[in-house]
């Protein structure tokens, strides 16, 4: 039985956000802090997996936004790691649209297809700024909807992955419009390990050994008043703070895995419930050998089926890892659910069909599969948050405005870059920052044996990029391949 002790700070979740938001503490001098862990691993939906002899990424794969003015922190970080990474160009993948007998379709075909998509997204789009009220789905059977299986490849490459942002993109403006896959054994998580250990104890092989970092606690209720917040986990455990930084993803919040006494005021229920989620599934398959084309511009190739999301977008690990003879198909949203109430040995066996298709009855069966199950998982419900495209900024403000002493963060909460690590990031410090001011206006931070140091949170609020735009945008797969329009013009990309 824990005896409860008041601590200044108990974050909810490891992932990204949360260590951010510990070290932020730390560095201002607030380190009687818990975090609370329902996983027995920190990183969240950053997670490595060894499949097939080397290491995968399960979750975020990618450092998006490089090469561009400002560095991305996420990006710095990796560099001081010495990060093992590899560009990714997708705008490959405009030549490898395979049909069902494993024709690649000539880019003439693939262009007209493309310009196609990108008229009915312009078209989807403008409907929707002139009735923001409209569900979208509806707009789509409006507009000239695709309806051969090349036009259904090239609209779920533009819908699900980019979601016709609309410029200016964050993420490129800021950081850059190149983008690395992240291929270390150590894992993108490293970057978290290397993080808490400059202000969580460690041991020489890397394991965090600190006591204020708890995993497998799974929050179920902060009960929450004027003096402090009182948290209880699943194992019957009590902990108060007098305050309370939350990093459970959108999807957590909408799932009512944890109660909050007395209950979220109206506007913060209805704000949650009103963000989207995506999900979003790379699944892994292991060869015997290669029997895909290699070299430059195959790394990414494209199915093409009858079935809108089908197995659709793959991806080579030759680049990542040479000789693993590792294949990647991803999957989105209702694709993503279905395949996760499925064994994985259906999932193979429907995969190893399309790739037949593509390739040919002789090549080999996969050795073995990895299915991830983000939306069945109890601590995500989801792969991250996909904001309407004319999001209000009231939304995101309502999302990431505290209740009372309880603070929200998370990548959910960044107005600018949602859905990325390093939108994460930098909502960890935009959090802690509002906390610390908080905490300064209320002075529970003052503990005999601290002294509030404010040089270090005045140095941070240079760096935080204050959130001042919606988009939205979504990755890993072809951003050069996905619609950027300026002002609803004419879009930049153009397969
Ligand atoms: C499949 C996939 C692919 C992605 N690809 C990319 C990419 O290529 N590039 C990119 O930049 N981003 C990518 N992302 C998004 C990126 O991973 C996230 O934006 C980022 O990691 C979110 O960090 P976070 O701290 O906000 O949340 P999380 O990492 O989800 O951290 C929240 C933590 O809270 C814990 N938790 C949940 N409920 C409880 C509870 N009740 N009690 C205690 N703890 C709890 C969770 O276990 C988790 O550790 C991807 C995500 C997924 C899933």
């Amino acid at each position: 039985m824990e005896i409860p002790i008041k601590c200044s700070v108990i974050i909810v979740g490891a992932g990204i956000s949360g260590i951010m938001a510990a070290k932020v503490l730390a560095e201002n001098g607030v380190d009687d802090v818990l975090i609370l862990e329902a996983a027995d691993r920190i990183g969240g939906r950053i997670r490595k997996e060894d499949f097939g002899g080397v290491t995968v990424e399960l979750g975020a794969g990618w450092i998006a936004g490089v090469g561009g003015k400002q560095p991305n922190p996420v990006w710095e970080l990796a560099r001081h790691s010495d990060l093992r990474t590899c560009l990714s160009d997708y705008s490959n993948a405009r030549y490898n649209i395979y049909d069902h007998s494993g024709k690649i379709f000539p880019s003439g075909v693939a262009a007209q297809s493309y310009q196609k998509a990108v008229e009915s997204a312009i078209q989807k789009l403008r409907k929707q700024e002139s009735s923001p009220d409209v569900d979208a789905s509806l707009l789509a059977e409006t507009a000239s909807a695709p309806k051969t299986p090349i036009e259904l490849a090239i609209d779920f490459i533009l819908h699900d992955f980019e979601m016709a942002e609309v410029e200016p993109i964050s993420t490129y403006v800021d950081f850059g419009d190149r983008e690395f896959l992240v291929a270390d054994e150590r894992g993108y998580e490293h970057l978290l390990y290397k993080m808490a250990e400059t202000f969580l104890f460690t041991t020489e092989d890397g394991e965090i050994s600190d006591s204020r970092l708890k995993l497998n606690k799974v929050v179920r209720e902060l009960q929450h008043s004027r003096n402090g917040v009182s948290v209880k986990t699943e194992d019957g455990s009590v902990f108060d703070a007098h305050y309370v930084i939350l990093s459970v993803s959108i999807g957590v919040l909408q799932s009512h895995l944890i109660s909050f006494l007395p209950p979220l005021p109206r506007w913060k229920t209805e704000a949650i419930s009103n963000c989207d989620i995506m999900v979003y599934t790379k699944v892994f398959l292991k060869f015997p050998h290669k029997f895909w084309p290699c070299g430059p511009e195959k790394e990414f190739f494209v199915y093409a089926h009858e079935r809108r999301g089908y197995y659709t977008f793959w991806q080579h690990m030759e680049n990542a890892y040479p000789g693993s003879n590792i294949l990647v198909v991803t999957l989105t949203n209702g694709e993503s659910k279905r395949i996760e109430a499925q064994s994985d040995q259906e999932t193979l066996a429907e995969a190893m069909e399309v790739l037949r298709n593509m390739f040919g009855h002789d090549i080999p069966d996969a050795m073995d599969i990895l299915v991830p199950r983000w939306w069945n998982n109890r601590f995500q419900r989801g792969s991250y948050s996909n904001y309407p495209i004319y999001t209000n900024h009231q939304l995101v403000g309502d999302i990431k405005a505290p209740v009372g002493r309880i603070f929200f963060t998370g990548e959910h909460t960044s107005e600018k870059f949602s859905g990325y690590v390093h939108g994460g990031y930098l909502s960890g410090i935009d959090t802690t920052k509002a906390l610390l001011e908080e905490m300064r206006r209320g002075k529970e931070w003052k503990n005999e044996s601290q002294t509030f140091r404010i040089e270090p949170l005045i140095a941070l609020s240079g760096s935080i990029q204050q959130d001042a735009v919606s988009n939205l945008h979504k990755f890993d797969i072809p951003r050069q391949l996905f619609l950027h329009t300026s002002n609803l013009g004419a879009p930049k990309a153009i397969l």
